[in-house]
């Protein structure tokens, strides 16, 4: 400010003065005046006469003018000396004279006391005479110069000063703009591109690098992850355990500053510039550090944002799935559900969820996106899934095609090349496998794996709850002693097929005299025919079609889409087979009955009633036979 206001105040000037702090400037200063000076003056008498000679009060020559072979004259020193210390002592102009030589000594004063800042001496052979008023004037002349210099530099080095603090103002600015736009940034990535934006933005010249320690993807060619390799000599890897800046100069003489990149929770990595050694100016480092330690915070900052981000997001995606998880107890939904919420959260190629069939121990697909795998199995020793099922952990493949731990068809089919899989658990066994695949190696990140973790445990969840349905509903669907459905589920599904298909027949079986069995072996052995006709029905029918015990010992077997007549051969191929096959040997009767659209009643109860009728007929006509009602 007030460099400024003296700038547009030249008056103020004058008023300057040199001061015992300007001594080292002094010599210079001296000698271009004086050279000045003489190139003035040089032409004047007392030029061609006698010898100029210019003293600090330290009695220091600056300078010499005039006649020059008046040097070489014996006793010249002594007379001119003896004239400056008299001016000295006495504060005046002083002459002295030793036999034909006389010198004169005229302080110079300055301008704002007495003072005197240095001595003209002028020596001449004694027959010359002294031009005493030339001399007065010249040193005026002198000392009008010497201030003129004076000022100069003085002005100089104001302006110099003041393009100093001007630099270093802007340099605030940039710093303190680079500061906020860091800080403005929630994405870590964007927080290490400004950053290296703006260091060469500050420091043109330079060459900016940035080294991280974790496996941080990052397009920028200028930032490169940190290797330790020989720690003595690379004052990256230097800066980064000592956590303070490190520095370098190499043969081409280029200078390299590595400072460390760090947080209040961790180091990150380390800013390496380097430039020319000339071209580094020192007063540039605090800035340097300055900013390298307000990237880190702002990386850091970003950093926990994106990850309380990532955090909720996975919270928001666990809570969704669960939910719709638990809509529903159907085992294939389930799995269904999850591929494709899977594929949805990771944007992944390929899902494949596998469930262990424990009878046989085969994983078998049960929902995937890949059609080829959809009818796929596999044993508990194969591939991926053997090593999950083996080590009960999940596992992260970042590039299947260089490291082939194991052959895996979802892999080689797919040309998949990144791979997150892991266990489903129910009670802490392996029920079945995750599998989310990508064809990009290195695609999954290591919170995919964590989060594919976690949501496997959900499905797990889901998985349990839908077996324990299924069990529940198995038990309360099935007789207990046949193995057969119960009568209710057997009523239940005739009531859907009426209104679905176009018609269907019913086979009631009725064992003959079984009374009459339980009264000769015993009830056991009574169960045990039971059983015995149970089975043999089970291996007669086919997949569709459904058997129920219908009461005590009489057996229903509903066959959908079946005519009267097919009916009519499948319950002969049980009376049959249950004549040859039991022991003690039984026999059956049967009724059979038909529904068909054009008929005019369509219910359950007439269907079995006319079974029931025709099985009576059977009974009727002495047993071991079949009748169509
Ligand atoms: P038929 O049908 O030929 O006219 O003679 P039946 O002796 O089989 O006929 P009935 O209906 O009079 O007797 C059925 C017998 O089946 C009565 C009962 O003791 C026996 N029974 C019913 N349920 C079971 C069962 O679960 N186990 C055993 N061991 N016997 C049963
Ligand atoms: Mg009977
Ligand atoms: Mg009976």
């Amino acid at each position: 400010m007030v460099n400024e206001w003296k700038m547009n105040h030249p008056i103020w000037i004058t008023n300057e003065d040199i001061h015992d702090a300007d001594e080292p400037y002094l010599p210079s200063l001296l000698e271009e005046s004086f050279l000045q000076w003489k190139s003035e003056n040089d032409e004047l008498p007392a030029f061609k006469s006698g010898l100029y000679r210019l003293y600090s009060i330290s009695l220091q020559c600056h300078g010499a003018a005039g006649r020059m072979e008046l040097e070489a004259s014996a006793g010249l020193d002594a007379v001119v000396n003896e004239a400056l210390r008299a001016a000295l002592r006495s504060n005046e102009t002083r002459i002295a004279a030793v036999e034909n030589l006389q010198a004169c000594a005229i302080p110079l004063r300055r301008r704002t006391n007495d003072g005197i800042f240095a001595l003209l001496a002028y020596a001449a052979v004694t027959d010359a005479g002294l031009p005493a008023g030339e001399l007065q004037s010249g040193a005026l002349h002198f000392r009008s110069l010497f201030y003129r210099s004076f000022e100069h530099l003085y002005v100089k080095e104001i302006m110099e000063q003041q393009e100093r603090s001007d630099r270093e103002a802007s340099r605030r600015d940039a710093l303190f703009l680079t500061a906020k736009k860091l800080y403005d940034q929630i994405d870590a990535t964007k927080v290490l591109s400004e950053m290296l934006q703006s260091l060469e933005a500050l420091y043109p010249q330079s060459q900016v690098n940035l080294f991280l320690s974790q496996d941080y993807v990052e397009g920028d060619p200028r930032v490169k992850p940190l290797v330790f390799r020989n720690t003595a000599h690379d004052i990256v890897a230097k800066a980064f355990l000592d956590g303070k800046p490190a520095r370098e100069h190499d043969r081409h003489g280029n200078m390299r500053l590595a400072v460390p990149l760090t947080g209040k929770q961790a180091a990150y990595g380390v800013l390496c510039i380097s430039m020319e050694a000339e071209k580094w100016d020192e007063t540039n480092l605090p800035a340097f550090l300055l900013l390298a330690d307000t990237a880190g915070s702002a990386f850091e900052n970003a950093k926990l944002y994106e990850q309380s981000n990532l955090l909720i997001n996975e919270l928001r995606l666990i809570n969704e799935m669960t939910k719709r998880l638990n809509q529903s107890l159907r085992l294939k939904e389930i799995f269904q559900f999850a591929t494709d919420e899977l594929l949805t959260i990771f944007e992944a190629d390929y899902c494949c969820v596998l469930q262990l069939d424990r009878s046989n121990g085969i994983f078998e697909v049960k929902a995937s996106n890949i059609p080829a795998m959809s009818r796929e199995a596999f044993s508990t020793e194969y591939g991926f899934c053997g090593i999950i099922y083996r080590t009960k952990e999940p596992l992260i493949i970042s590039d299947y095609w260089n490291t082939r731990v194991v052959t895996s068809k979802l892999m080689d089919n797919t040309g998949s090349r990144s791979l997150i899989a892991t266990p489903i658990f129910v009670e802490g066994e392996v029920v079945g496998v995750i599998f989310v695949a990508n064809k990009v190696p290195n695609f999954f990140s290591y919170e995919n794996y964590k989060l594919l973790q976690v949501m496997s445990t959900h499905i797990g969840l889901a998985v349990t709850n839908a077996s324990l349905h299924a069990e529940v509903r198995r038990m309360v669907i099935t007789d207990n002693l046949t193995g057969l459905h119960a009568r209710h589920y057997l009523d239940e599904q005739i009531q859907n097929r009426l209104h679905k298909d176009a018609f269907g027949s019913l086979i009631l079986v009725d064992i003959d005299y079984f009374k009459q069995v339980n009264d000769t072996f015993g009830h056991q052995v009574g169960d045990q025919i039971l059983i015995k006709v149970s089975e043999i029905i089970k291996s007669v029918i086919r997949q569709g079609d459904i058997a129920a015990r219908w009461g005590g010992e009489e057996l229903a077997v509903y066959l959908p889409d079946v005519r009267k007549e097919q009916a009519q051969l499948i319950a002969e191929r049980i009376r049959q087979r249950v004549l040859e096959e039991t022991e003690p040997s039984v026999t059956v009767s049967c009724g059979v009955s038909e529904w068909a659209l054009d008929h005019e009643k369509i219910s359950v109860e007439s269907l079995f009633y006319r079974a029931d009728m025709a099985l009576y007929d059977a009974k009727n006509r002495g047993r071991n036979c079949i009748m169509v009602g």
